[in-house]
């Protein structure tokens, strides 16, 4: 019998799976599932493997289902990441260097070349592929490009031509996160840290100092009226200078940040903040304030200055109460301006004393500020004297007043901090001119992508609302870019289309890759591919023989069944992929599915490459092999559920598949006469291929498995245990050996492709038939009868365990007749707090007094206890549980190794044989 050897197993199958997962167009019904494509700038983790596998185990599975599967892959390599890791490669950065060394173990002349950024995709998109192919995944790399591919990027020049006419390109000014260091605007995939900062325009209120304006942001302007002091940290360097010609004193940072922000900015000096402490500025709204130290102070927050407002902002509260404490600026005191219900005058003390917060750097001081402000914002109104307008009314127009007569601004910063670049650059607020951006505000269009997903199926149902709030809530977004790679911007080629915009149509690119590539890009025109996806016909078209082969494929394939990916796409990829595919595409070429992913934990804390917490892939496939990884991955959460990653853990799934391993080449060949008890185990094996089945078709990859290998793992345990003496079981064992191991095939291919050539089939076991559930092969009374046993069996054991006693004999005592026509009465009925009284209604049972009384109780009581399977059956007909007993009684007595008697309740004379019950006897062990 040959040996249980993973790594052997992944070299036969490798050799004889090459090139059988090409798919083309055929007579079957075909199921094209895609994954978001990887963007390949270092090794493949565990996190990233449970992306490709859990679709491939869906693949495998619709491919035995006879379906025509197509799973592609591509590679990602649009954008500037790349081009910041070849820059601090070249100056030798050690971090990078050790990352790319040490962590993702690139060879030393290898990562000599990596200063060139499309090297370094290549040598990735490569590595990828192999770590993919290590795991086994059933692609069809013809299908495979990059998308820097000349090719590619005449594609991605059709798909804008179409956006651009629909009217959703538009050129503009914008505020965006933006890199001094790389001179480009930043996206999501370019963040170091920050990734969840959003853009928020403040108004700058300006305080006169002397001759000079000191600016404060704010996004409360309505509460001028209640600031009793400024702060500024008098351990920061501000400075002086003229923006746009007038003197204005700001930190040093904030000084830099208004060059992006359209404004023209003149440093004259510096000025230290302890220069600033208890000078006094004035506002017309609010008179004559001191300037107070604050630590707290951030320079690279807004302008470094502060407006305070105790009576309604708790941070303010706090530190003036701080100072107070030590006796100093002790006639400051909190102005209210604002009413709201629930608390009391000065909103911000209020909240403060409530929760018992002591000091500044308390922990739950956000949550205190987010609170007064929503309360505020949504139920508060201003004081009579101020107005007496609701806050919402009250702030736009205090805005447009300060704008108007005194001279406030506008300015951008992020809502958090920090915001860090991947070149490790602090982020900007920048605004754009002549910015190309995709017009995603556009409500029109938001219209048309949002019905169409209400059409899609989404798995898991949860995300809908989440798909709904990116719908509504997308701004317009900067779609180009001027450093990195990518395809060229076809109204202004000096920039570049951004990675999240040319990556959203690419699913019907992937149905042509093999054979476009055929033709020459310069050929490449926006008819051909008008033809190819669209169908208009148009004159000179070239290749059309190609071409009409490729429209086949296009219409064969399209649209995708399924797409799969993390769930932090949602607010951007797999939003914006329908926004264009609804521009694009006819109706019937929408996408129809999606299958949001949970993200992975490694030891219970969160993966990140950029922190080195990650386990590659690679290390973890020759480690516990392919199909470990695999049944890990989809083994221990669902999908959609946040799976961590734990080599105990993975350790055990390793001998739960060599337990299997064993099993099947152990039983595989009995071939000895059906007993009853095989009837049982083939009985059950239709219910988990039935489950199993059901699960996989909604993609519960961890459901399917519980059925297809602990739940057939423990019934052949019983089913072993039950087997006469000097039996091994009969050839039925053949008949699930087969069955279950193409259940298991699409979790651990390897190890199914062995098997199933052990098991005497030439074919791959990954084109072989499902197993389908044979419902004549249900026996339920055999299911029931061997429940009955099991039940009764794990009553003995605990018995045993509580009386202690070294027993000599066990008698199993029958419920009697009358018992049995309770329960059913019980069973059957749909109320069963009035059917005591029906029961009682009958003269036999009147006549038996408390006894029946009890009896229904006790029957009641185990009716709610018992599965609703074995309710069922039971409410209809009642069991012969003699005949059962006594045809197991060889198997109770060589279980327990005493005498086993069966007596009836009413003849034995046992006094327990008062509480023996239908499905449950009494136990009496002496
Ligand atoms: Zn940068």
């Amino acid at each position: 019998m040959s040996e249980f050897d993973l790594g052997t197993f992944e070299k036969e199958a490798h050799e004889r799976w090459t090139r059988a997962f090409e798919s083309n167009p055929s007579d079957r019904e075909k199921f094209y599932i895609t994954v978001a494509f990887p963007y390949p700038s270092g090794a493949m983790h565990v996190g990233h493997g449970r992306t490709y596998i859990a679709p491939d185990v869906i693949a495998r599975f619709w491919r035995m289902r006879g379906k025509q599967v197509l799973f592609p892959m591509a590679f990602h390599v649009t954008g500037a990441p790349v081009v910041g890791i070849s820059k601090r490669i070249a100056r030798n950065d050690p971090k990078t260097i050790h990352l790319y060394r040490d962590l993702y173990k690139v060879p030393q002349d290898v990562l000599a070349e990596f200063t060139d950024p499309l090297t370094i995709v290549k040598h990735f998109a490569a590595e990828y592929q192999r770590v993919m192919t290590s795991c086994g995944l059933s692609i069809d790399w013809r299908r495979r490009f990059i998308t820097v591919d000349p090719t590619y990027s005449k594609f991605v020049e059709w798909q804008w031509k179409h956006l651009y006419e629909a009217g959703h390109v538009i050129k503009g000014a914008h505020p965006v996160r933006y890199c001094t260091v790389d001179d480009n605007p930043v996206g999501d995939h370019d963040l170091l840290e920050g990734d969840k900062a959003e853009v928020i325009k403040f108004t700058l209120v300006m305080f006169h100092y002397g001759d000079a304006l000191i600016p404060t942001a704010t996004l409360r302007p309505e509460t001028i009226h209640g600031v009793t002091n400024l702060w500024a940290n008098p351990n920061v360097t501000y400075v002086r200078a003229l923006i746009d010609g007038k003197p204005w004193i700001v930190s040093k940072e904030a000084a830099e940040k208004l060059v992006l922000q359209d404004h023209r900015v003149e440093v004259k000096e510096e000025i230290p903040g302890k220069a600033l402490i208890d000078k006094t500025v004035t506002h017309p709204l609010c008179g004559t304030v001191p300037i107070l130290p604050a630590d707290f102070v951030d320079p690279d927050m807004a302008t470094g200055m502060v407006m305070s407002v105790p009576a309604h902002a708790p941070f303010d509260y706090i530190a003036l109460r701080d100072l107070q404490q030590q006796g100093k600026y002790i006639t400051i005191k909190p102005i209210p301006l604002i009413k709201v219900e629930g608390y009391g005058e000065v909103p911000a003390q209020d909240a403060v004393e409530r929760a018992g917060i002591k000091h500044q750097m308390d922990s739950r001081m956000d949550a205190l500020t987010q609170e007064i402000y929503s309360a505020e914002f949504s139920k508060g109104k201003l004081f009579e004297k101020y107005g007496g307008k609701p806050v919402r009314v009250a702030r736009e127009d205090v805005a447009q007043e300060m704008c108007e007569k005194f001279g406030s601004v506008v300015m951008y910063e992020f809502d958090q901090r920090p915001v860090i670049c991947r070149c490790g650059n602090k982020v900007r607020v920048k605004i754009l001119h002549d910015q190309w951006f995709l017009k995603y505000s556009d409500p029109a269009w938001k219209e048309q992508a949002g019905a169409h997903i209400n059409e899609m199926s989404l798995v898991p149902p949860e995300v809908r609302a989440e798909f709904d709030r990116t719908v509504g809530w997308l701004k317009d977004w900067a779609c180009t870019r001027r450093v990195g790679l990518g395809t060229r911007f076809p109204w202004d080629p000096a920039q570049l289309i951004e990675p999240l915009s040319d990556s959203t149509v690419y699913m019907a690119y992937y149905t042509i890759a093999h054979k476009v590539r055929e033709i020459d890009p310069k050929l490449l025109t926006p008819a051909v591919f008008d033809y190819i996806f669209l169908g208009k016909k148009s004159p000179d078209l070239p290749e059309k023989k190609k071409l009409d082969a490729m429209r086949e494929e296009f219409l064969y394939w399209y649209p995708y069944n399924y797409r799969f990916s993390a769930k932090d796409l949602i607010s951007n990829h797999l939003t914006f992929q329908i926004f264009h595919h609804v521009t694009i595409f006819p109706k019937d070429k929408l996408p129809k599915g999606m299958v949001v992913f949970g993200m992975g934990l490694l030891n219970g804390a969160k993966m990140s490459s950029s922190k080195g917490n990650v386990f590659l892939l690679e290390d973890a496939v020759s480690e516990f092999g392919a199909d470990t990884v695999r049944m890990f991955l989809t083994g221990s959460a669902e999908p959609w559920q946040d799976f961590d990653w734990r080599n105990e853990l993975v350790l055990s799934t390793k001998k739960q598949i060599e337990r299997f391993y064993s099993t099947v080449m152990e039983i595989k060949d009995i071939s000895g006469e059906p007993q009853d008890i095989d009837r049982w185990l083939i009985s059950r094996l239709q219910e988990h291929i039935a489950k199993a089945t059901a699960a996989l078709e909604n993609f519960q990859t961890r459901q399917a498995l519980q059925e297809a290998s602990f739940g057939i793992e423990t019934d052949l345990k019983w089913y072993r245990r039950r087997l006469p003496e000097n039996c091994d079981g009969s050839r039925e064992l053949a008949a699930l050996c087969s069955a279950w191991t193409r259940l298991l095939a699409p979790f651990i291919p390897f190890t199914a492709e062995h098997l199933w050539k052990e098991q005497g089939n030439k074919d791959l076991i990954s084109f072989a038939e499902w197993p389908v559930a044979d419902e004549k092969l249900v026996n339920t009374r055999i299911e029931l009868a061997e429940e009955l046993l099991t039940r009764t069996v794990e009553d003995i054991e605990s018995i045993k365990k509580l009386i202690q006693i070294t027993p000599k004999s066990i008698t199993i005592v029958l419920a009697p007749e009358w018992k049995h026509e309770v329960f059913k009465t019980i069973a059957k009925s749909s109320d069963r707090t009035t059917v005591l009284k029906e029961i009682m209604k009958d003269e036999s049972m009147k006549k038996r007094g408390k006894e029946a009384t009890d009896a229904a109780k006790q029957c009641t009581t185990l009716i709610h206890r018992l599965p609703p399977h074995v309710v069922a059956p039971l409410a209809q007909e009642s069991m012969n549980e003699r005949a059962i007993f006594e045809a197991a009684q060889a198997f109770l007595e060589h279980e327990f190794c005493v005498p086993v008697h069966i007596a009836d309740a009413e003849s034995s004379g046992h006094v327990k044989g008062a509480t023996a019950l239908p499905f449950k006897p009494a136990i009496v062990i002496e």
